[in-house]
């Protein structure tokens, strides 16, 4: 792995390994060269990295953390009788 791979691995441009290429049922895969990452070659012949399971983003974690605590924080109303002293 060198540093010039390594950045070109940053910026999304991996390196399909020619070694490491076999042919499935869903078509060619492989691994990128210096990192590793698992990739599959497109109809047109260009090689992408496989897409991850989409996880939920920091901004959407965040705000089911917050949906969750304001759940916590007020506990569904309780019905009170007009007579009622608290
Ligand atoms: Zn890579």
């Amino acid at each position: 792995m060198s540093f010039f791979s390594t950045i070109l691995c940053r910026l999304g441009f991996h390196m399909r390994s020619r070694r490491k290429a076999k042919q499935t049922e869903a078509g060619w895969k492989s691994v990128c060269r210096s990192c590793g990452e698992p990739m599959i070659k497109l109809k047109g012949g260009d090689w992408r990295v496989m897409l991850k399971a989409p996880g939920p983003s920091r901004a959407e974690r965040l705000k089911q953390r917050e949906a969750e605590a304001r759940r916590r924080r007020m506990p569904p109303p309780r019905r009170r009788r007009p007579g009622d002293r608290a």
